[in-house]
């Protein structure tokens, strides 16, 4: 009786230890899985019924049936539905607004995802998942208005413009110049009224700048700003480059930049430094010239720049330098300033208020200081002997900013002048003349101020 009692209770241990065991296989397998898909909306808050909204619909073991309904004051509609006969582990849907549905003055809308996976978890149902959001309808554009602008623009020059921006959910507004080049706006004398400095680049040979104003659902206004276009031409130069240039100054500076390190050959460093090295020097110029301020500006005075007194142009702004070696073209490069000399270690002075974003060494440039003028105007002053400010230094009008002198990629002692706004280098004659910023900066700002303060 006993011995008989022993082997049933064995048995039964075998056979209930059969079933944890298979409950625990099934428990842990993929057909079995107990997680439910995830669903991905990726969409702000707001939408213009003109973008689609993209979902998508992620599980383990597969989706086998989705759905995405919008509910509205309409009552539910079906956007998209499908039952897969072949199960898929990852869904991506674009779901168009109904045309249907377009005349609805609901203020807001919600969208439903619902999906099952192919698990067999829970009674053979599989698990399920049911997510929403609330999407804000706005379908109106931004409003935008021009209110003053320069007249006109050279290729390589700078202009102003001031307009007026108003949306409900403003989410970006920026000047584009020739579909690439992005000019940050700043806030000007009122509330919803902005101002911004944009520049031709020299080497654009087309010039096309737009106000772009967007929402935050994805609504756009662009509008062109009518600048006169005015042609200039610049000078294409061909060097001839000497050995003793090569041997002398080249050769000097190839011993110091890192980019030479272990180059023999003198036309081979001279490439190096007038194309990789200028252009990690103006990656740095470019970066520490490209910030402009959020604050709100009514007033922005700027007097002719002088930097040299008495001194001679030694070479211009938008030369095309070509260079040749035993008649074969070797390199070229654009000059992006304006080169004056005067005594030697000449004074450097600034004519305007500005702030000292950068005061060091900066390869080919030499010892380099660079000032912010205000809305994204910089002066920069290379091949400095020496420097009279520091970084984060504010300058006051005709205080000195350093001394002329031949560091850097510089034969004799002068000074190369940049103009840069919003990191793009323009004429300097430009912001020399005063007659030219009194039509183009301070008057286009005075009529503005005029026609804001009227509204
Ligand atoms: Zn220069």
């Amino acid at each position: 009786m006993r011995r008989k009692n022993n082997s049933s209770s064995i048995l039964f241990l075998i056979i209930f230890g059969g079933i944890i065991a298979g409950a625990i296989y099934l428990y842990n397998s993929v057909m079995f899985e107990r997680n439910a898909p995830v669903v991905t909306i990726t969409k702000n808050l707001y939408w213009n019924l003109k973008e689609a909204i993209d979902i998508t619909i992620e599980d383990d073991s597969g989706i086998k049936w989705y759905e995405v309904k919008m509910i509205s004051s309409e009552g539910e509609k079906i956007l998209a539905q499908e039952p897969l006969l072949v199960a898929k582990t990852k869904l991506e849907l674009k779901i168009e607004y109904p045309k249907m549905s377009y005349g609805i003055k609901d203020k807001e809308v919600k969208i439903v995802v619902n999906a099952v996976d192919v698990s067999k978890w829970d009674f053979f149902a599989g698990n399920t998942v049911s997510l929403e959001k609330s999407f804000i309808i706005d379908k109106k554009k931004p409003l935008v208005s021009l209110i003053s602008n320069s007249y006109g623009i050279y290729k390589g020059g700078t202009a102003l413009v001031i307009f007026k921006a108003k949306d409900e959910n403003l989410d970006d507004l920026y000047i584009e110049v020739n579909k690439k080049q992005r000019f940050k706006v700043q806030p000007f004398y009122k509330e919803g009224y902005y101002a911004s400095l944009v520049a031709w680049p020299v080497r654009d040979k087309k010039f096309d700048a737009r106000i772009i104003v967007k929402d935050k659902a994805g609504n756009t206004m662009r509008v062109h700003i009518p600048y006169y276009h005015k042609a200039k031409s610049y000078r294409k130069s061909r060097i001839n480059l000497s050995n003793r240039f090569l041997k002398g100054k080249i050769a000097e500076l190839a011993y110091d930049y890192p980019e030479t390190q272990g180059i023999e050959d003198s036309i081979e460093q001279f490439k190096i430094i007038n194309e990789e090295v200028r252009a990690s020097n103006e990656k740095v110029i470019h970066e520490m010239t490209s910030k402009v301020s959020d604050e709100m500006i009514s007033n922005f005075s700027i007097k002719p720049f002088y930097p040299l007194k008495n001194a001679a142009k030694v070479a211009s702004f938008g030369d095309h330098r070509l260079y040749y070696y035993k008649k074969k073209k070797v390199s070229e490069s654009y000059h992006l300033g304006l080169d004056l000399a005067s005594v030697k270690m000449g004074a450097i002075r600034t004519q305007n208020y500005g702030m000292t974003v950068f005061a060091e060494e900066n390869g080919i440039y030499g010892n380099l200081p660079i000032i912010h003028h205000g809305m994204g105007l910089y002066t920069i002053y290379g091949h400095c002997s020496s420097l009279r400010v520091n970084t984060g230094e504010s300058v006051k009008p005709n205080q000195q900013v350093g001394n002329t002198g031949k560091s850097g990629y510089a034969m004799g002692d002068h000074l190369h002048f940049g103009v840069l706004v919003q990191g793009i280098e323009v004429r300097p004659e430009e912001w020399m003349d005063k007659d030219w910023i009194r039509l183009n900066i301070t008057e286009v700002m005075k009529n503005a101020k005029k026609l804001i303060g009227r509204s």
